[in-house]
């Protein structure tokens, strides 16, 4: 069975579910001899999409005329492509959006679905968690009563962001980017009085997440920890840039608040100091960064080893990385949750078929070959991403 097209579609709108929302999501179509087609995702976030279009075209030569069977070779080819650069961040989205489409062509051809082929299922339903809406203390209680109130059991929030983005002039987008890593009095006051609004809100049963987004340098993401510490965090994401190691052991050394990352490691080699050295209690890779659904099985199996729960991360991406990313949990025994915004579901269901199938916090997977999911091109087509399409 032989790939004779790859074919890249973006689109970007607005959609007017709970509270208005942007969204650009990327998909890629594998196309085969056979007629099989296989779809993927590269979608992330502030231009990244454009970068890893560019990588796919140029990939485009080495996989035509490949035989789609060889999910495994193929995965090495085009990560030792870029010899000399390295293929971290850029060519490993590239590659994730290729590997998941192979895994939908694999189960088309074998009429079972992917977590049949990853080993099958170690549960029936995939547990979630959400995001209340991003906003003042009691904007974000009011609604992670709603969400709760629906079945959500964990929620979470950067109770920092408005603030970071408020200081930098870059008004209500997600553009948050790491310059000295400080964070105002002001500030860290209102973080709390987020989080103090949500616990008292949704009361003590229900999980609180928090992610600083790799925003703080060491002093102020421990004085932010051990600040939210009283809280009862299921996590704290990403308290420092992710390229500093040391700087995550010197943090996880002086907090009591279980340590997650992982969003932006790419490929099982990055997780390995992670596990190595203890420096997370939990691990959040992206299947449609870190190398796709074959690296993600992988990195779960390694953390599986250490006894360290994969809670895969969601946004900003869109639904073909969400049912990828579940299509392995189905499988991965050391499992915590996947993440998903709630508000963004109407969304999601605008691009594929048949809709993503939640109830009470968990996503249900079907037993349809392949992913189960369809892209809807003719509304991906009618919404095209001015960016690079
Ligand atoms: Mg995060």
């Amino acid at each position: 069975m032989r790939i004779t097209d790859v074919k890249l579609l973006g689109t970007s709108f607005d959609c007017a579910d709970h509270g208005g929302h942007s969204h650009r999501w990327a998909f890629l179509q594998l196309e085969t001899d056979e007629g099989l087609t296989g779809v993927g995702e590269w979608s992330c976030s502030l231009g990244g999409i454009a970068l890893v279009a560019k990588t796919l075209q140029l990939l485009r030569a080495d996989l035509v005329g490949e035989d789609a069977n060889d999910i495994e070779r193929l995965w090495h080819k085009m990560y030792r492509h870029y010899f000399s650069l390295g293929p971290r961040g850029v060519v490993t989205a590239a590659i994730s959006s290729v590997d998941i489409a192979l895994w939908d062509i694999k189960g088309k051809a074998l009429n079972r679905p992917v977590y049949d082929l990853l080993g099958g299922r170690v549960r029936d339903r995939v547990l979630l968690y959400s995001h209340p809406q991003a906003g003042t203390p009691e904007e974000v209680a009011e609604d992670s009563v709603k969400q709760v109130a629906e079945g959500w059991t964990a929620l979470k929030t950067d109770p920092f962001r408005s603030e970071v983005r408020k200081r930098m002039g870059v008004g209500p987008g997600f553009e948050i980017r790491y310059m000295e890593g400080a964070l105002s009095a002001e500030a860290e006051e209102t973080a709390e009085a987020v989080v103090r609004a949500m616990r008292e809100a949704v009361g003590p049963k229900i999980e609180i997440l928090i992610d600083a987004h790799g925003n703080f340098n060491v002093p102020t993401a421990v004085r932010l920890a051990r600040r939210l510490t009283p809280y009862k965090l299921t996590w704290f994401e990403e308290p420092c840039p992710p390229e500093s190691f040391d700087a995550l052991r010197q943090i996880r050394e002086s907090v009591e608040v279980p340590i997650c990352v992982g969003e932006r490691l790419f490929t099982r080699f990055d997780f390995v100091p992670i596990f190595r050295d203890r420096l997370a209690d939990y691990i959040m890779p992206d299947v449609v960064l870190t190398g796709g659904i074959s690296e993600l099985k992988k990195i779960a199996t390694m953390a599986e080893s250490y006894y360290i729960p994969v809670s895969p991360h969601n946004p900003p991406g869109g639904p073909v990385q969400v049912t990828a990313a579940a299509h392995v949990m189905m499988t991965v025994p050391n499992f915590y949750r996947q993440e998903f915004a709630r508000n963004y579901l109407d969304a999601h269901n605008s691009v594929i078929t048949p809709a993503l199938d939640i109830r009470n916090g968990c996503l249900f997977l079907s037993n349809r070959p392949g992913l189960g999911v369809e892209l809807d091109t003719d509304f991906i087509k009618a919404h095209p991403d001015p960016d690079w399409c």
